[in-house]
């Protein structure tokens, strides 16, 4: 008789069962949102601090041995990364993940998509915060619209069903972007789904005022197709809020600032240099690269991630008074 015990699931004290796993591949990225990167001067993580391809795939497959299922590819742009399909073939070989998940600015896309499908890549998600090119230079600081348009196009040309565009919204900056995109994607059968503006910017500027709120969003929505209507969550994990779009389609809101979603949080990070991290504005991280570097067990790296969801707080208390951001930006953790 096999008397061994199932590896424990990564359950927190709140009762989260913590099942989907976001690891940045890279810190680099070829664009420089404003409300992501510097605009210049940026100190990238030398090569060798990144973590490689087997140490991740090790990394995941130990946390798929302890429950998580989900894994979502993103960075800094992860399609910079080299090879980045070679990546997602080790992980689509492990037998225990169900889904495998790419965020990408779609800069890149076009080139890759089809061997990011043929690797094993199930899904996408597209950054696209406005469809005019001189919008595109001030949010991004580089050219290149035109270069995403081709990368979403591309991934139905790749056969990618379920990609997602992702907008994020700034109150005075994208209110002009929210008809425009919502046709787009509508037009194409695309989710489209808009984020607010989370403090996680390099330049550490970002205040309340600058929050451009899904409730906003969704009463301009609503003058323009008619009142969205909103639908019963599949999955009470996923920090997204759906509606309906009269006519049809399908638009989703991540408000994150405005009505957080912690209580169902089931994410865990893995940052390039191999940190664990149990939330995106936590202050605290987890050394797995030194564990992976330096002949630790399987079981060891498990009880570090253990120990990390055990840790984890129950929520981020952006609107709290005592809320402390986390020193590092969005590219630097992995968004
Ligand atoms: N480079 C890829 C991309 O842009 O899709 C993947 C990484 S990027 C950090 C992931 C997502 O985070 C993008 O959709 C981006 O717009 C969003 N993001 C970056 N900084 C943000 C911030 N301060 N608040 C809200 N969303 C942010
Ligand atoms: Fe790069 Fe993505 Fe950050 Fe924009 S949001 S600077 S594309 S990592």
């Amino acid at each position: 008789m096999n008397t061994a015990l199932a590896p424990a699931p990564l359950v927190d004290r709140f009762g989260r069962v913590h099942t989907s796993l976001r690891v940045s591949v890279t810190d680099r990225c070829n664009i420089r949102c404003a409300y992501c990167m510097p605009a210049t001067g940026v100190k990238f993580l030398p090569r060798n601090e990144i973590l490689s391809f087997e140490e991740i795939t090790r990394f995941v497959r130990i946390l798929s041995a302890h429950g998580v299922r989900k894994v979502r590819l993103t960075g800094g742009e992860p399609l910079v990364r080299h090879n980045l399909s070679e990546l997602v073939s080790q992980l689509a070989a492990l037998p225990d993940v169900e889904e495998i998940a790419l965020t990408t600015n779609g800069m890149l896309l076009a080139d890759q998509a089809e061997a990011l499908k043929t690797a094993g890549l199930d899904r996408l998600n597209i950054s696209l915060d406005t469809l005019r090119e001189a919008k595109f230079e001030q949010i991004s600081r580089r050219t290149g619209l035109d270069q995403v348009l081709a990368g979403i196009a591309s991934a139905e040309a790749a056969g990618f069903e379920g990609t997602r565009l992702n907008a994020t919204s700034l109150r005075g900056f994208t209110e002009e972007e929210i008809i425009p995109l919502a046709e787009f994607a509508l037009e194409r059968g695309l989710e489209l789904r808009f984020i607010e503006y989370m403090p996680l910017d390099a330049g550490h500027t970002w205040s309340h005022e600058q929050v451009l709120t899904g409730s906003e969003v969704l009463r301009r929505l609503g003058e323009r197709f008619g009142e969205l209507m909103p639908v019963e969550r599949e999955d009470s994990s996923q920090p997204a809020v759906d509606y309906t779009v009269p006519g049809g389609g399908r638009i989703g809101f991540i408000n994150s600032v405005s009505e957080p979603f912690c209580g169902d949080c089931n994410r865990l990070r893995l940052t390039a240099e191999g940190q664990v991290r149990n939330c995106l504005f936590s202050t605290i991280e987890y050394d797995a690269r030194v564990l992976l570097r330096n002949g630790a067990s399987d079981e060891e790296l498990a009880q570090l991630v253990a120990d990390a969801v055990a840790a984890k707080l129950p929520g981020h208390a952006i609107n709290d008074e005592s809320f402390l951001r986390p020193q590092r930006a969005m590219y630097q953790i992995g968004g």
